[in-house]
């Protein structure tokens, strides 16, 4: 049985930005009631798993498991909860994981420990007979809700209305965006990136075309660019609050880069601040920080990189490298205690995860299972078939250049 619901955007709160932000306590789980508490808005789940231990979901979850066998298969993504990676069968970044649910033939059931654009590119790429289960369905991503479909289409009208003859746009869009904004790109000529292929689709798209729309990360494209000798004089922001995006003909016919206003609300907390103080504590220290942190910060930094490269950059530094990273916090934290011979710590002496992804506690991962053990599917994340079809040409033009 498959269970149909309606799927609700629950926009990120100041309240819920900060409710797990913490200076001197550990991020262990607490019961998800107890968790509720800090005002946030998550699925409601029967109580029984509301009240339930941190271990008596973990007994729980490691006897449901066992009993589906490679029926399914869980992926956790890096920035998720340690009680959750404990369980999953591989773990990595988006696309790692959407890739290796598509090689996963015999397992029925995908269960993305991640957010919901995530489980929308797994469903994409998987077999028509596996089904993507998202354990908290309102486990979304504030950037990608920062493009919503509608003013993207009113954005691509504009510019091809005010650019006509004068050059064409290619829309490029990372991958932490709807299918809806992948389809747009797929139907227009235009590509999907991640954060480690962004340049080779860069190069790709002025083969193309004169221009670049960058969907939804500005700081992405914008580094990107920069890297690639475009001045920021060539660049603009697009406001999707404003008509034409804030800007006049003149400046977007001048434009080179159009970048969509959107951010990463982890990744924007890092600044030059933060990268002089670790400097001034440890002169030796390696700042690694992620391309979606603003230009300024990456500036500063001595490398950046996808969380693949960042992983990577630490796990094969001689014993004794210090690291001070600005990445998603579970991610560092988990750095730091696979590489206990060197020093690696969060950038931001504040710990803040990334709310949506913390919204998958483990009382949902263990809804989940006992629902699939009992022939009950719940959160299925299916795209309708037009929208993945073109999603899926943006999704292949890059993996053909990568
Ligand atoms: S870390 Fe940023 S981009 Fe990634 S899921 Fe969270 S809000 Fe979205």
């Amino acid at each position: 049985m498959v269970i149909k619901l309606k799927i609700p955007t629950i926009p990120i709160t100041e309240i819920e930005q900060s409710a797990f932000c913490q200076t001197d306590e550990e991020l262990a789980s607490k019961t998800l009631a107890e968790e509720f508490s800090a005002g946030v808005r998550w699925q409601k789940l029967p109580v029984e798993y509301m009240r339930m231990s941190p271990e008596e979901l973990r007994q729980r979850i490691t006897s449901a498991r066992a009993k589906l066998g490679d029926t399914a298969v869980i992926l956790g993504h890096h920035y998720q909860r340690d009680e959750i990676i404990e369980f999953a069968d591989v773990r990595g970044d988006s696309f790692k994981l959407s890739q290796y649910a598509a090689t996963q033939g015999q397992s029925q059931h995908i269960i993305f420990c991640g957010v919901h654009f995530m489980a929308e590119t797994a469903n994409i790429l998987s077999e028509p007979h596996q089904k993507v289960i998202l354990p908290n369905i309102t486990a979304g991503c504030s950037m990608a809700d920062m493009a919503q479909i509608d003013d993207v289409m009113d954005c691509w009208d504009d510019l091809e209305r005010v650019l006509g003859d004068k050059g064409g746009v290619v829309p490029i869009t990372y991958m932490n965006s709807t299918a809806a904004i992948k389809a747009l790109c797929g139907r227009n000529n235009g590509i999907v990136c991640t954060s480690s292929n962004a340049p080779a689709t860069f190069d790709w798209a002025f083969e193309r075309g004169q221009r670049v729309l960058f969907l939804p990360d500005q700081h992405l494209g914008r580094n990107t660019a920069v890297k690639m000798g475009i001045g920021v004089d060539e660049m603009v922001v697009w406001n999707p609050f404003k008509e034409l995006g804030g800007h006049t003909e003149e400046e977007l016919i001048n434009a080179k880069m159009i970048l969509w206003q959107g951010h990463c609300s982890v990744h924007t907390r890092f600044t030059v601040d933060q990268i002089e103080k670790a400097r001034e504590t440890y002169p030796d220290i390696h700042v690694v920080v992620h391309p979606e942190c603003t230009m300024e910060v990456v500036n500063a930094a001595d490398s950046h990189g996808s969380t693949e490269y960042i992983l990577k950059t630490i796990s094969e530094a001689p014993a004794g490298s210090k690291f001070a990273v600005g990445t998603e916090v579970s991610l560092v934290n988990r750095i730091a205690a696979e590489n206990p011979d060197k020093t690696v710590f969060c950038l931001d002496p504040v710990v803040c995860p990334c709310s949506t992804m913390y919204r998958i506690h483990p009382a949902y991962l263990s809804w989940v299972l006992d629902g699939l053990n009992e022939g009950v599917v719940v959160n299925e994340i299916t795209v309708p078939d037009d929208i993945a079809e073109q999603a899926k040409i943006a999704l292949d033009r890059m993996l053909a250049i990568v």
